[in-house]
């Protein structure tokens, strides 16, 4: 459903994405790993159509970003790494304005809306303003924007940055629950959280994809060498290859 090929990013001088490849099925749940400075936002940034590929080919959900961009974002969710909200809006108008612009209306839009209230759990802020919820609910109605248009892919950056040690337990169980016919990238510098929720890793550092790899072969290699997956993670980080 995700489909990466070969794609490179240059802002300038800084090559932020040096040719990286990967696909990803329906039902995965992919954990994108990588240091602050990556590339992992960037590589998010082209795949939700934001900003185009210096070189590379991106498909989401068999429509390509470059000629098909619309088609794209009917067909993806995306929670940016600085989650904008209105924050002065009641939850419950939020979610419908969203939606509207989404191009919902009437009784598809009472029910899409229904739907993401309960599937992200905000039943008991429904009527209170952005800004009176915690961080955890704000992540919460951020994904709940996001799956209004129900989309079969969700692309994630760095969803949990700011919630207390509780909230992540609860946020990645969440997330879990909406794997189901449906293809989840999810970004994070913090291994014990992709590996909490994903049973792949891609690991990336300075543009360069350098592990693309099933959790049980990082945590049978860490067993090998007789180290904790800490570091045999940290070893491919370093590096700077010799990961697949
Ligand atoms: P990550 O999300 O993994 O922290 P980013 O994709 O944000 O990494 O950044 C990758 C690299 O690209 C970094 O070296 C960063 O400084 C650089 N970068 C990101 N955005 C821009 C930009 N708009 N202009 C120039 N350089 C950028
Ligand atoms: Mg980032």
């Amino acid at each position: 459903m995700i489909q990466v090929d070969h794609v490179t990013k240059h802002y300038g001088p800084t090559v932020a994405v040096d040719d990286v490849s990967f696909s990803i099925e329906e039902g995965e749940i992919v954990g994108f790993l990588g240091p602050n400075g990556a590339g992992k936002s960037t590589l998010l940034k082209m795949m939700c159509t934001w900003l185009p590929p210096t070189a590379g080919r991106i498909s989401i959900a068999g429509h390509d970003v470059a000629m098909e961009p619309l088609a794209v974002r009917r067909s993806l969710g995306y929670l940016p790494e600085h989650n904008a909200l209105y924050d002065g809006m009641r939850v419950d108008r939020f979610l419908q304005f969203i939606g509207k612009a989404r191009g919902l209306r009437g009784g598809e839009l009472s029910e899409r809306v229904g739907w993401s209230v309960e599937a992200c759990g905000l039943q008991e802020v429904y009527g209170k303003r952005v800004n009176q919820c915690s961080k955890g609910f704000r992540q919460r109605i951020g994904v709940a924007a996001s799956l209004l248009h129900n989309p079969r892919v969700i692309l994630l950056d760095e969803p949990t940055h700011g919630l207390d040690p509780l909230q992540v337990v609860a946020f990645l169980e969440f997330i879990q629950s909406l794997a189901e016919g449906r293809a989840i990238l999810f970004s994070s510098h913090i291994l014990s959280e992709v590996v909490a929720i994903s049973e792949r890793l891609l690991i990336i550092n300075h543009g360069k994809l350098l592990a693309d790899s099933p959790l049980v072969d990082l945590k049978a290699r860490a067993a090998e060498k007789g180290q904790e997956l800490e570091e045999t993670v940290l070893d491919i980080v370093r590096s700077g290859g010799n990961g697949q």
